[in-house]
């Protein structure tokens, strides 16, 4: 129950913070509550309003004086930045990598026709990450099956590399964090800028 989506200024999802954070940049006025009709809050109002709802999702913090709802959203007040943004392991940042072609016979595919392709296979201790993954169609993907590219007698055309350029800046979320459906609304990109699980 305990995280927290938090907005720029612009309503744009920069991060995850605990529920404790998020109540404190409310008390201090750096942060306003946003509710599901895009609603702004400011400390004292959210506190007025968790005395009327009933069942809050997301729970309730209680003091000896009062009971306030965790807020699911917020919105800072000032800051108008961006995540930083390094570039993750994403299957969004991957495709962009080798551009969209396949690592074998090098043609262009659309998203739905590519599969991550582990150049050593994972049941051969290949790791999932920039040294050892690439992009490739599905046939290509199927005809190297579980085997070394000299095995298969596949030759890459696009070696595994670590990208230099910068990932798209938007909120990555960790492995292990539970989006919650109110957060929806504000990220429609989930899928391709959850960052994958190494191993
Ligand atoms: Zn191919």
């Amino acid at each position: 129950m305990g995280d927290v989506l938090v907005l720029n200024r612009y309503f744009y999802a920069i991060q995850v913070i605990s529920w404790q954070r998020a109540l404190s940049l409310i008390y201090l006025d750096h942060a306003r509550v946003i509710d599901d009709e895009y609603k702004t809050y400011s400390f004292d109002d959210w506190r007025e309003l968790s005395s009327q709802i009933k069942d809050h999702p997301s729970g309730y913090v209680h003091t000896p004086h009062f009971k306030i709802a965790i807020p699911d959203v917020i919105a800072l007040r000032y800051f108008d930045g961006l995540p930083k943004s390094e570039v993750k392991f994403t299957r969004r940042n991957i495709y962009e990598h080798y551009g969209y072609r396949c690592a074998y016979c090098g043609h262009k595919f659309s998203t739905s026709d590519l599969n991550l392709e582990h150049v050593i296979p994972k049941s051969r201790g290949g790791k999932t990450d920039w040294a050892n993954v690439v992009t490739a169609c599905i046939p290509c993907n199927l005809r190297k099956g579980n085997r070394l590219p000299n095995e298969a007698n596949m030759k890459l055309m696009l070696q595994p590399s670590k990208p230099k350029w910068r990932g798209s800046a938007s909120v990555v979320f960790r492995p292990g964090i539970r989006i919650k459906a109110s957060w929806q609304r504000f990220i429609d990109n989930v899928y391709w800028n959850t960052e994958l699980e190494r191993q």
